[in-house]
């Protein structure tokens, strides 16, 4: 479920996105996006320097090379999948076919996979780079955009243990750990997003599994226009929840 009540990027996201339509391209999609992620991120930036959030918030514990959190499945909506399997084709060779190879392999150990099957292999993303950051970064995710912890031995415990620590945080022995502000400002911008996509190809709302899709259009780059057009993504590429974030 998204944390979405900033009204005002839900409608900029959405109108942003709604320039995309009627004859929807890869390539306005990937402007149109790439405009709602400068808008998120500029909110987020603005909001976190404001002098009232650094007095009363908690400070989040996340840094650069620290990637716990990214082990899991992430779930992105159709044209942040399409964003990312389009940026891949603009890296260098090499670069490219060693990402597009990791995609798939770790695509082909999880697909279909609950989110505590997935979370049980501790496979990496297959974006985590060797030093803990995301080689994706400017095109990342806005659900990992809007993740950030405020205790990293929490991340680190349900790195190792997530139904586990699901389990404790249902009977009350955790309190979650996530910082509510990015989270409702990067799914406010997902939710504008989805508005879009609602209006003009409602069957491609769909909730999708990072790996999962990013791997399929790799492998059928036809998919992105299909999916834009309309047609539903398959269901092998869905997110398969099972209770929830930890
Ligand atoms: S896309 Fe980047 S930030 Fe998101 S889980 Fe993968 S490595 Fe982490």
């Amino acid at each position: 479920m998204l944390a979405a009540s900033e009204d005002f990027l839900i409608e900029a996201a959405r109108g942003e996105m709604s320039r995309c339509w009627p004859k929807p391209t890869v390539a306005a999609l990937c402007a149109a996006l790439d405009a709602v992620f400068r808008l998120a991120d500029a909110t987020w930036n603005a909001r976190r320097s404001n002098v009232r959030y650094l007095l009363d918030a908690p400070a989040a514990a996340c840094k650069a090379g620290c990637g716990w959190c990214c082990h899991q499945q992430v779930g992105v909506s159709v044209p942040e999948a399409v964003r990312i399997a389009a940026h891949l084709r603009t890296l260098p060779a090499e670069e490219g076919e060693a990402l597009s190879g990791r995609v798939r392999q770790v695509a082909e150990r999880t697909t279909g996979m609950t989110t505590l099957e997935r979370a049980a292999t501790r496979l990496s993303c297959p974006f985590l780079g060797a030093e803990g950051g995301c080689t994706i970064y400017a095109v990342r995710p806005l659900r990992c955009r809007g993740l950030h912890s405020i205790d990293v031995e929490f991340c680190i415990a349900c790195y190792e243990d997530l139904e586990g620590m699901r389990e404790r945080l249902r009977k009350g022995e955790l309190k979650p750990v996530y910082l509510e502000t990015p989270e409702r400002i990067f799914d406010s911008a997902l939710a504008g997003v989805l508005k879009s996509l609602g209006k003009a190809a409602p069957k491609a709302v769909v909730s999708l599994e990072l790996t999962a899709a990013v791997a399929a259009l790799l492998d059928n780059p036809r998919l992105a226009e299909r999916w834009l057009a309309g047609a539903r993504p398959d269901k092998a590429l869905h997110l398969r929840p099972d209770h929830g974030r930890a």
